[in-house]
Order: C-alpha cells, then structure tokens, then sequence
C-alpha cells in the first residue's frame, strides 16, 4: 500500500492532481474496454504531451508497475484491459492536430476521435479513409494501434496504408518518430511494425496520417436475397467482374429485424441476407460500377435493389449499417462480438456452421460481415446474469475460431488479439514464428513495461524460462 501511495504522490507532483485518477470507482470504471475481460488498475493518468507520457512512463518503471495505454476504451479484445496491476495512461487529452492540405496530410495526437478528423478536415474536401464502426467514439491512437478496418477498408486499406509516421514514447521514455512525410523513408520500417502492435512496443504520441479526397461521386445500393449463398455469389461476382468496391457490407435476418424494429428504414425483414454495397469516383466510371454490381445482384436472384436517390437516404442505410451493434440491446442486454476472417469463396460454409454452433449452444446470433474481404462479425446475445451462460458464449466464440481456421482464414480481421485470442495464438502460428514475434517485443520492452501480458501467449521466446535468460547464457 506504501508503494502505491508513493506511485500516486509522484504522477501527481508530475501531472497535477487533475491528471491523475485512483479512486476505487475510477479504478473499476477504467478496468474494462468494450469487450468482457476486466483487469486491474492501480492508477489512471490523463498526461497532455509527450513529454507527460515519457514521464508516467519513467515513474512507472521506478515503482516497478507495467502501463497500459488506453484511448476510448473500444476495443473489443482487452487490450486495453491489464493483466497484471497497472498505471493506465488514457491519451483523450491529446487532441491537437496539425493539417498540411498541400500534401494531404496531418499531424494527430492520439486522443483525437476518428470521426472529429473527417469532420474537422471535410472543408478541405478531405478525409481520413479508416472507418470502423465504432468511429463516433474511438481514437487515433486506438486505429493505429489496432491497425482497425471498417467497411470502406476494402478498397483503400486498413490504417496502415495510411499512417506516413509515428511518434511514439519507449519503454525508458525516450521520445521517436518511425516514418516520415515521404513515400519510401530509407531503413527499417519501424513504422509498420508500430501500426497493430497493440500498446506492446510503446505509446503513439502523434501519427501522421493520409488525408483521402472525398470522391466526386458515390452510388450506394441496398440489395435483398432470400438465401445468404445467393448474396456471397454476389459479392464473389463483383470482384470477379474486376470492380472492387469502396465497401461491400452483408446483414443477415436476425439483425436486419432487429435494426429495422428500432431504425424504421424500411429494410426488407424478411430477406435472409442483405448487402450493403457503395462504388465511389468520378461519376462515369461511378456509374458504370454501380450498374455491374446491380447485374449481378440481380443475376443472383436479388429480390430487391434499392439505389439511395441522395445523401439523406445514403445516410439512412450507414446507420442501418452501423447501428447493428445497439440493435442488439432489444434481445439481451449482453453481447459478445466476434471477430475472424475466412476466404470470401467460403463464406456460406461459415455462416451456416456459425447458425448451427448458436443453435447448440442455445444462443442468439445475428450477423454483420465485411464480405468483401471476409471478415466475419457473428453476435451472441445473452444475458450475462443467467449462470452458466458465459461459459456457454465462451465455448461457441471458441468454436467460431476453429471454425474460421479450419477453413483457411485468420484469428482476427481487425479487432485485435489483446487478451482475448492470446491463447489461441498457437492455432496459426509456430513455436518458431512466436519466439521471433516475441524476440522483437523484447527489442522493443525487454522488462514488458507496456501491456503484459498481451497478445503473446506465455512462453513465446523458445528460451522463456522467465523474462531473463540464465546469468551465463548466450542470446
Ligand atoms: C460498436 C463497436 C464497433 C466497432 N467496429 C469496428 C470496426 O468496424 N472496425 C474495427 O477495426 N474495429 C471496430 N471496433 C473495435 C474498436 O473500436 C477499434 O479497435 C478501435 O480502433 C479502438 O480504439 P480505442 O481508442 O477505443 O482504443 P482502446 O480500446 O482504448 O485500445 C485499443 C488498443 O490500442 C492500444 N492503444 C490505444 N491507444 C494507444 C496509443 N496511443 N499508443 C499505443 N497503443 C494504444 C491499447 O493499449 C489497446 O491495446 C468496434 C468496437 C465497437 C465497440
């Protein structure tokens, strides 16, 4: 207890006491992300610059306490969430922004919210191209953290493709920046091993980014089946055809109700599946896109094609699209949100084995899927208070994951490994493919200051007898 209490004395003589938080109901609040792992933190630090970073930092290695970073704590995988007793650094007061609209670029601190920087670069006719879900609420650092996607990922990318540079705290508190403004910087890329490392190599104090020009024209399609196989043929086709759209979004019955019981969009209840597709461009070659993926929608059967005649209704299918999460409250108050990819080719097989994994385990399903790039997102509603009934939601998360892999897909599409697939790490890579992942953690944070516990599964280094190597041994 001495100790703590002189970990909070020194962050407060550093940061101001309005900059340090360690009350118990503070301490419980910020002991989860939006997933349902819970972890503990012994104090939470609200630092305004770099230089506060470095300096939570350092104090924390005195005490011998890991830290963990955290923006708005959207995640969904607990890599926000300590797994050991930490100083939590929450980067929402780190919100400057520097815009350079002649190289269609920005400076941005780490607390700034995705969609702020759209919003605060729309005048410029600019955007910052990732767009997950969540982006009302996440934060920069968060997306580079996490590498995250959202539905207009499948054309432009992931965040790495449009992170220049990174700067970036150490484990000693040293300050760096990885990258630069040019499109080729000579040396490592030490910059693309920052975007997705999950807090675990250092705190991203600032990252320049790549401002995206808003298109000339976009034509969004909403478009109905009455079986998922004839959407997935759809989807397989558009791509076939060479037209790669700028998103390509499926819902399936179960959330198209529960969106349109609360939304009143008028979606089609009682298709099996929807897709959600938007072509972006310049309006001839918009135009053309958005009548071949009409062809082949209707090739494939499609009951319905509804084409947004302005913003307004485009408006309205987005929020179809990015409500399905709070749709969910209507069925249970809990949901657990999964997060894996497979081959596009072999997304009806997925969905029809996750229908039958819900159906053994008593669990509702509803499901979003970027099907464009396979990304499945299945939804198990449940009410957390009922025993037993974690166990049961844990079991059928589980099977979805042995599911994805076995049909040739990865662990995560864009959430993250955090604490949540940790464990499940072994299942797509070697021992020898973990013992160089973890080689490079420890030329990052030999002592794991950041994050422990995370992402590497224990004993990840062929050597980990413990953290050191044996006095005498050679590495
Ligand atoms: C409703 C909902 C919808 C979502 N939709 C999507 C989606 O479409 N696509 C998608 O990819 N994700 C989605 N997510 C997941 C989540 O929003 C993203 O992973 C997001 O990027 C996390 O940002 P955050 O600021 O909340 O980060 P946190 O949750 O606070 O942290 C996430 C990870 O980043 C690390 N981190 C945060 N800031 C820094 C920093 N400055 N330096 C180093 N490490 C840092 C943390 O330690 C942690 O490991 C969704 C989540 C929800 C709840």
């Amino acid at each position: 207890m001495a100790a703590l209490s002189d970990l909070v004395v020194d962050l407060i003589s550093e940061l101001g006491s309005e900059a340090v938080r360690f009350e118990p109901l503070d301490r419980r609040l910020f002991s989860k992300d939006a997933g349902v792992t819970r972890g503990e933190v012994v104090a939470i630090t609200f630092p305004r610059s770099a230089e506060e970073v470095a300096a939570v930092v350092r104090i924390a290695g005195t005490h011998g306490i890991p830290v963990v970073v955290r923006g708005a704590g959207t995640g969904l995988s607990g890599g926000a969430v300590p797994s050991e007793p930490a100083v939590l650094i929450v980067t929402t007061r780190m919100t400057g922004v520097e815009v350079d609209t002649d190289n269609r670029t920005a400076w941005v601190e780490p607390g700034v919210i995705n969609l702020d920087l759209s919003r605060l670069t729309e005048p410029f006719g600019l955007h910052f191209a990732p767009d997950p879900s969540s982006q009302a609420a996440c934060t920069i650092g968060g997306n580079v953290a996490n590498n995250s996607g959202g539905p207009h990922c499948l054309a432009e990318g992931t965040t790495v493709s449009h992170v220049l540079a990174v700067e970036f705290v150490d484990a000693e508190g040293n300050v760096f920046i990885a990258g630069g403004p040019g499109p080729d910087p000579v040396g490592l890329d030490v910059r693309g091993v920052m975007v997705g490392s999950e807090g675990t190599l250092g705190v991203v104090t600032r990252a320049l980014v790549k401002l995206t020009p808003n298109p000339p024209a976009v034509r969004t399609m909403l478009m109905a089946f009455d079986d998922i196989a004839d959407a997935a043929a759809t989807v397989s086709g558009v791509i076939a055809a060479g037209v790669v759209p700028a998103a390509l979004e499926m819902m399936d019955r179960p959330l198209i109700r529960a969106v349109e019981n609360f939304l009143h969009a008028g979606l089609p209840i009682d298709a099996a599946a929807v897709l959600l597709a938007e072509v972006a461009g310049h309006p001839e070659g918009v135009e053309a896109e958005a009548e071949l993926v009409v062809t082949m929608a209707k090739r494939h059967g499609a009951t319905e094609v509804r084409i947004a005649r302005d913003e307004a209704e485009r408006e309205v299918l987005w929020k179809a699209r990015k409500s399905a999460f709070g749709a969910i409250a209507q069925i249970a108050p809990d949901y657990y949100l999964h997060d894996t990819v497979v081959p596009r080719t072999r997304l009806v097989e997925a969905v029809t084995e996750i229908y039958a994994i819900a159906k053994r385990h008593d669990l509702p399903v509803l499901n979003t899927i970027h099907a464009g790039d396979g990304n499945l997102h299945p939804k198990f509603a449940f009410d957390g208070s009922i025993p037993g009934v974690r166990e049961r939601v844990k079991q059928a998360a589980e099977e979805v994951v042995a599911l994805s892999i076995r049909l040739g897909g990865v662990l995560s599409g864009e959430h993250g490994i955090g604490l949540e697939k940790r464990d499940l790490m072994h299942l797509v890579f070697s021992a020898v493919d973990l013992d160089a992942q973890a080689r490079l953690r420890d030329a990052f944070d030999r002592d794991r200051r950041f994050n422990p516990g995370t992402v590497l599964p224990a004993g990840s280094r062929c050597f980990d007898f413990g953290r050191q190597p044996p006095e005498g041994v050679w590495v």
